[in-house]
């Protein structure tokens, strides 16, 4: 039923429900699983699976001590989902402008920490989300705005929190999760609809074509 088409790997899944995620990457893998009922199944399956496995070993002192580490990391992650549920008020939007942008879950009780929009040319804002000394992006894509072409030095998550996108390498809409490494080249357009994306990379954007490498210089904040 899902119109979602870009899903966290299983071994990303795997890492997600074992608890052995950076705190970044499980964030945006668990704002994925919000929208996604696929991956809801695929995680209860997962832990299922994990959990058989880990009764099933021989037991041994090293086994029981590692079982209820990994079993401890399973419980240590529900928390997380059931706090969201109560803590959080039924409405933590992202703001732009006169826009209210409604979030998943997972990243409801980290809308206060968006950063003040910055607007490039007409049609693109940007924003971060302040973690510590690391970050997720936000990009704001008007319809028909674009970012220039780009690689990226590193690992990039890209998950479509409203409307869509497209680049080379396909159309992208709401709860599409996006890994891509720093090999890939693409030129994001917000062609039918505008565009809210939340983003972790692990280096700044390296602006490759024509006018995008003008704003090399300030790479290192977009990303
Ligand atoms: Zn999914």
């Amino acid at each position: 039923m899902s119109m979602i088409s870009n899903h966290p790997d299983t071994s990303l899944l795997a890492d997600y429900v074992s608890g052995q995620l950076d705190e970044l990457t499980a964030l945006m893998v668990a704002t994925h699983v919000d929208l996604c009922p696929h991956c809801q199944q695929q995680c209860a399956a997962l832990e299922a699976h994990q959990a058989a496995l880990w009764l099933n070993e021989p037991a041994a002192t090293s086994a029981d001590a590692e079982l209820e580490q990994m079993l401890g990391a399973i419980l240590a992650a529900e928390p997380a989902v059931a706090k969201t549920a109560t803590k959080v008020p039924a409405h933590s939007p992202i703001i732009l402008g006169e826009q209210r942008f409604e979030v998943p879950r997972a990243l409801q009780r980290f809308t206060s920490r968006v950063k003040p929009w910055r607007r490039f040319g007409s049609k693109i804002w940007q924003s971060r989300l302040e973690f510590g000394d690391r970050h997720l992006q936000l990009l704001f894509m008007d319809q028909q705005g674009s970012v220039p072409q780009h690689t990226h030095k590193g690992r990039e998550i890209t998950l479509v929190l409203h409307g869509g996108f497209e680049d080379e390498s396909g159309e992208y809409r709401m709860g599409d999760f996006v890994l891509r490494d720093g090999s890939h080249r693409h030129t994001p357009v917000a062609a039918h609809e505008s565009c809210l994306c939340i983003a972790l990379t692990e280096a700044p954007l390296h602006f490759t074509s024509g006018l995008g490498r003008l704003l090399n210089p300030i790479a290192h904040w977009l990303g």
